[in-house]
């Protein structure tokens, strides 16, 4: 720390990105990533517009908001792009917290609500999860706090339905409930319907995941025109230009190919399933994911062994230290191809253990 740092940020702990290797030797399990390639259509028009670079993004994102609202039912009062849906729940803690109005979330979720409540100054109660890794539901309603979780829970993987969401939003009506659906494209009911029904409802997702578009970094906020007027003012506030004009145009190109995005998210699926299967066969214990990864711990091998002996052999999974999870790797669901070697290193892996 420079003698410079500001005292207010001298206590932040950051957010711990997974690891990032920048050589190929890798089946990357680790970050929840797609294994697929973006749609070409996606790649064409990033390439297109990136002839155009000199000029500034369009702030109001209007070809992407036609483009968007058209495919998701939304009107543009009722949404706003950022760089990753990241931003917007940073904005959110912006937006919707201070010292009298704090923060509750899951004791185990999504590690970067903490970090923005800290950044923030926003003082925040975490809610242990039950002991199946559900979320409980009763503990949120009338919490009269700002609420935010992630449906599907990460990193366990574990949904609520959109009726235990609905009942969450509708005993907090003076408080903003932020439903984080970063996974919900791969079995999870969206709570984007309820937005006109609960002016107190922001929902979020990202193209990050079903629509392979992670390192393009574009995600979005929907939610009663209201908060998002609120969340535009922080976003005009901090950078008008978040989005960046190829990334728009590779957004119109994948909503352009929905079908391409919809085979994606089936064969994730299908790849869980099987994944799930085998895992269980081999002796590990795993929460119902609706998600693009899974949560798994051994009967008899811990999770630190594991991560690190599949990455002496070239796969990389995300482990956590924290004690209640150390013993649970989060495996990201990518081709059959990647699961089978997957499978196949982490037989080796627990003989290993055994022997
Ligand atoms: N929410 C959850 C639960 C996540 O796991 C992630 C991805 N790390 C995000 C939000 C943010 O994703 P992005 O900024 O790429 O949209």
């Amino acid at each position: 720390m420079s003698r410079f740092f500001s005292e207010k940020y001298s206590s932040l702990t950051p957010y711990t990105p997974g690891e990032q290797p920048q050589d190929t030797k890798y089946v990357k399990l680790n970050t929840n990533e797609s294994p697929f390639p973006p749609s070409p259509k996606a790649v064409a028009a990033a390439a297109e517009a990136a002839r155009r670079v000199q000029l500034y993004s369009d702030p109001e994102c209007r070809a992407l908001m036609k483009k968007f609202c058209a495919v998701f039912g939304l009107e543009p009062d009722e949404v706003v792009f950022v760089n990753g849906s990241d931003e917007v729940l940073n904005f959110a803690f912006m937006a919707f917290c201070d010292e009298t109005c704090g923060a509750v979330f899951p004791n185990i979720t999504y590690g970067f609500y903490p970090v923005f409540a800290s950044l923030n100054r926003v003082p925040y109660t975490e809610i242990p999860l039950r002991g199946d890794f559900t979320v409980d539901v009763d503990a949120y309603c009338g919490v009269g706090k700002t609420v935010f979780i992630a449906n599907p829970n990460a990193p366990t993987g574990v949904a609520l339905s959109r009726a235990e969401i609905e009942r969450i939003a509708r005993s907090n009506p003076d408080n903003v409930v932020v439903i984080d659906e970063a996974y919900v494209d791969f079995g999870t009911e969206t709570c984007l319907p309820l937005i006109r029904r609960y002016d107190n409802l922001l929902v979020t997702q990202t193209f990050s995941k079903s629509r392979s578009m992670a390192g393009a970094r574009l995600g979005f906020g929907a939610g009663d025109p209201a908060l998002i007027r609120d969340l535009n003012t922080i976003r005009y506030s901090t950078n008008p230009y978040n989005v960046n004009s190829m990334t728009m145009a590779a957004a119109i190109g994948v909503l352009d190919d929905e079908d391409y995005t919809a085979r994606n998210c089936r064969m994730i699926q299908e790849n869980r399933a099987f994944t799930v299967d085998a895992l269980r066969a081999m002796g590990f214990t795993i929460p119902d994911s609706k998600a693009n990864f899974v949560f798994a711990r051994h009967e008899t091998v811990d999770g630190e062994t594991i991560y690190r002996r599949l990455k002496e052999r070239g796969v990389l999974v995300r482990h956590f230290t924290r004690p209640e999870i150390c013993d649970y790797n989060r495996i990201t669901i990518g081709t059959r191809e990647q699961m089978q070697i997957l499978l196949d290193t982490l037989k080796t892996v627990l003989e290993e253990a055994r022997a």
